[in-house]
């Protein structure tokens, strides 16, 4: 495994979930990470855990958390200075806070749409502006944004998240070709179904139709996901970028 010691990670939707493994396991690693989410309660509790975890097993991580709501742009440039200023420029940032707001078509809000597209896509657009200076002076810098198998098969009653995780991997490619002369690598992660909150909400039969077209039978788990976030901001990964990576049981292959 890479060593992150030192070295600042930001992940954003790190209260629970997918983004609070990719967290646990970059502190595990040594990263000082900034655990930002929604709720106050939610990146403190999460933070806390980790440095507990941390300081049982002196690997030197540490987290701290900043609550915001990363569709607000004005929010995100302000938490970026201040995410700087306390731990200094950023070598990693995770995209991977997001949001589902299904429904078919016929029957969706126009502030589910608006909700879904300011969470998922902006947020990320909202936060690459705040720390791409930063980033260009940081070692081995690397951008990382969840998207989801739906940006890239599409999904009836998630016209709204397909949309949003197809843009997120559009900007991916950009931002690399964009930020590639300043050696910062950028690449989308796209997840099958993974067992969270947010998959949690939906209805058992839905669950069951699901597993039937993952070839590998199973669903995955954060921790899948984080190892792969680990990999892409490592070492290793230093020749890849605008990549889209699924690690979904075989769902799209
Ligand atoms: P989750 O359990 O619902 O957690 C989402 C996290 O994002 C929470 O910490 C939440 O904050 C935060 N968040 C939501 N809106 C936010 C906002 N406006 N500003 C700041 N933080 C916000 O989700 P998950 O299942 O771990 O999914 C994480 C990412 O993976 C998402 O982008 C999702 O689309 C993607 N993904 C998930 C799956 C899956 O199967 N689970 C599959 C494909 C892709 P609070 O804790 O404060 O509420």
């Amino acid at each position: 495994m890479s060593n992150f010691q030192d070295k600042v990670v930001v992940v954003t939707g790190a209260g629970r979930g997918i983004g609070k493994e990719i967290a646990r396991q970059f502190a595990a690693a040594g990263a000082k990470v900034a655990v930002i989410s929604r709720s106050e309660a939610s990146c403190q509790g999460a933070a806390d855990e980790i440095n507990a975890e941390s300081a049982s097993s002196a690997t030197g991580g540490s987290a701290t958390a900043y609550a915001l709501d990363i569709a607000d742009h004005e929010a995100v440039q302000a938490i970026g200075k201040q995410i700087v200023s306390d731990l200094g420029a950023v070598n990693v940032l995770v995209n991977n806070a997001g949001v589902t707001r299904d429904g078919l078509l016929m029957r969706m809000k126009d502030t589910d749409w608006d909700t879904v597209i300011d969470t998922n896509l902006k947020g990320a657009f909202n936060t690459v502006k705040a720390f791409q200076r930063s980033m260009m002076k940081a070692q081995d810098p690397r951008i990382i944004n969840i998207a989801s198998v739906i940006g890239l098969m599409g999904n009836a009653g998630q016209a709204n998240y397909a949309a949003s995780k197809a843009g997120l991997i559009g900007f991916t490619k950009s931002i690399a070709r964009e930020l590639a002369g300043r050696k910062v690598c950028c690449n989308a992660i796209a997840p099958g179904f993974i067992t969270t909150d947010m998959t949690d909400e939906l209805p058992e039969k839905v669950r069951e139709g699901i597993l039937t077209n993952i070839p590998l039978g199973d669903f995955g788990a954060t921790q899948d996901i984080a190892a792969l976030a680990l990999f892409l901001a490592g070492e290793q990964a230093r020749y890849i970028t605008g990549q889209v990576i699924a690690c979904d049981g075989g769902m799209t292959m």
